[in-house]
């Protein structure tokens, strides 16, 4: 620190700053001070400058934070004095905004609306708006629906001939038939769907549907009724997506219910190349149920995933309609086994599979998940 201050220098300080440290000092005017650089008479013109961006964003409840770095640390670890800068700098926003009618949620453990962040050696600030999480649950009516936006692979969202100019491949998504209607009421700028698994485009969803939280970025309005957002949906969507909220969520349920294991309960129809005797599938199911099935990622989706060697288990397995060369049967199983290939065997990548074990090639003909089993606690 000799490249601060020589010894025989006297430092000098403001009488704000003066009055925390235990140090020789020479008081000077603010604008002088070697710490704090004036920085105080200064600050409220910056929170004030906060406030109409806080209103935008019908903001109540804030928290703020403030960086200390570069010359102001290293000073104030030579100063070492009894309240840091940085605290200070963030009370003295926190009561300005609070005469504004904001309320700092310091200390309450609760998520603010809006976290500002400040940085003490340039006075740079960034608004960050708090986003909101619904947790619900979807149902999809029909086949053909991504879970969530897909670009045109082939000009990546640009828009090309192939997409007919709109740099999707697909139209509509799940994402898009919830969020759409709730970004109309919310004046959102974004949307995201976090679901617990996802189906394939052409696999409904049915039962009492997938759980899945709807992050919305940015909101306007963030005094929302779950009724009222569930009815602008299912009008919207015009009963090819139905939802049905069951309450606000945290930042932390995003990443339980990605991480959650759901069994699934799936009714798929399946076709056999030959004619198959009805107590010989009845016998393949039931030697196929309750097993560990070893996938490797399947084929369909090696360009997307690396491939690797899963173990799932099923469950209950059980046939609900017999044809000769048809049959649709229920499953019960892990979250991620893929049940394209359990029935196909995906030329020997998954094992055992109802085509080996009938000795017949099999396929998934339609598929429908009837259930998520779970969700999370907290909510339903
Ligand atoms: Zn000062
Ligand atoms: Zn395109």
């Amino acid at each position: 620190m000799s490249n601060l201050t020589s010894e025989k220098e006297v430092i000098e300080l403001c009488e704000r700053c003066s009055a925390r440290v235990n140090l020789q000092y020479k008081l000077v005017e603010e604008k002088n001070c070697i710490y704090c650089c004036g920085i105080f008479s200064k600050i409220k013109d910056i929170a004030k400058e906060m406030v109409p961006k806080l209103r935008e964003y019908n903001i109540k409840t804030i928290e703020v934070g403030c960086e200390l770095k570069g010359s102001l640390r290293e000073f104030e670890d030579y100063l070492n004095p009894q309240v840091s800068i940085k605290n200070e700098i963030k009370n003295e926003i926190s009561k300005i905004l609070e005469e504004f009618g904001f309320s700092d949620v310091r200390r309450r453990k609760v998520i603010p609306d809006a976290v500002i962040n400040i940085n003490a050696e340039n006075l740079n600030y960034n608004i960050r708006i708090t986003p909101i999480y619904l947790y619900g649950r979807y149902i999809k009516r029909i086949r053909n629906i991504p879970q969530t936006r897909w670009v045109c692979s082939a000009c990546k969202g640009k828009g090309c001939q192939i997409c007919g100019f709109t740099g999707k491949k697909y139209q509509m998504s799940v994402e898009e038939y919830i969020g759409i209607p709730i970004m109309n009421v919310t004046k959102c700028e974004n949307f995201i769907l976090h679901g617990a698994g996802r189906e394939d485009v052409d696999t409904r969803m049915l039962g009492k549907g997938r759980p899945f939280i709807l992050e919305i970025v940015n909101p306007k309005i963030r005094n929302l009724n779950l009724k009222e957002l569930e009815k602008a949906v299912n009008e919207f969507s015009k009963g090819k997506v139905y939802i049905k909220l069951f309450g606000f969520a945290e930042p932390k349920h995003v990443s339980e219910l990605k991480t959650g294991k759901y069994k699934k309960i799936y009714r798929a129809v399946v076709e056999f190349e030959r004619p198959v005797k009805k107590e010989e599938l009845e016998e393949a199911l039931k030697n196929l149920s309750y097993k560990e099935i070893n996938q490797f990622t399947p084929e369909r989706v090696e360009h997307r995933r690396a491939k690797l060697l899963r173990k799932r288990r099923t469950y209950k397995i059980e046939l609900l309609l017999y044809r000769e060369r048809k049959a649709v049967i229920k499953i019960e199983a892990d979250s991620g086994l893929y049940i394209k290939e359990l029935v196909s065997g995906d030329k020997g990548r998954t094992k055992p599979s109802l085509s080996e074990i009938l000795n017949n090639p099999s396929r998934v003909v339609k598929l429908d998940v009837v259930d998520v089993l779970g969700g999370l606690k907290e909510f339903e």
